[in-house]
């Protein structure tokens, strides 16, 4: 089973990835983290992304799909993958799709986390990410076990400086603009379940688990 995750951010993407590929023993693929790993590590497709983060600059899709490409074709992808974080754009579904036909795979199912504007701004507003580990922690919905410490490595915790209501207003807008030809892409192909992001983690878990079966 192939999967994509899509949906706004605050949408709760991270955490619906990582429990889904528990609950479904499938590989989690995220290429924020992978972006990560690949700097920590110093691949040679990791200091070509450091040479654009230096600059300031995003780094190119092409670079992020030579890390994917790297990436599903490890032996632990072979029952299949959840996707999260890509594809964000129009082009970036259409290069996921040729990369994933040369290697004999497709998506099967792609899932909206729809969220109002309202709760995001809830969410994001309170969220607190690792400094070292990159993982998330909210102040209210999940806070970690030692204030502004991280559960899993001890690093510190910090507040993005674009997690600020209005930053966030303008992310969304911006994701909108960008993901809603990505939405239809998946419709078209008769690949889409949008599912209500609103309510709690747990029921939004088992609509994508049921969905996925
Ligand atoms: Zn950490």
């Amino acid at each position: 089973m192939k999967i994509v995750l899509l949906g706004p951010p605050g949408a709760g993407k991270g955490t619906q990835a990582k429990e889904l590929a528990k609950r479904l023993k499938l590989a989690h693929i995220s290429t924020g983290d992978l972006l990560r790993q690949n700097v920590s590590k110093d691949t040679a497709l990791g200091k070509e992304a450091q040479g654009y983060m230096n600059k300031g600059a995003l780094v190119p899709d092409e670079l992020v799909s030579k890390m994917l490409i790297e990436r599903i074709t490890r032996a632990d992808v072979k029952d299949g993958f959840i996707l999260d974080g890509f594809p964000r754009t129009i082009a970036q579904a259409e290069t996921l799709d040729a990369m994933l036909r040369d290697n004999k795979m497709m998506i099967d199912l792609a899932v909206y986390l729809d969220s109002t504007e309202k709760v995001i701004i809830q969410r994001l507003s309170g969220r607190l990410v690792c400094s070292k580990c990159g993982a998330n922690f909210h102040i209210t919905n999940m806070p970690p076990k030692i204030n502004m410490v991280c559960d899993g490595c001890g690093s510190s915790l910090y507040q993005r400086s674009d997690d600020k209501e209005e930053t966030i207003r303008r992310r969304l807008d911006v994701y909108k603009k960008e993901s809603a030809p990505v939405i239809q892409y998946y419709e078209a192909k008769g690949k889409l379940e949008r599912i209500n992001a609103d309510l709690d983690a747990g029921v939004v878990l088992d609509e994508i688990i049921r969905l996925a079966k």
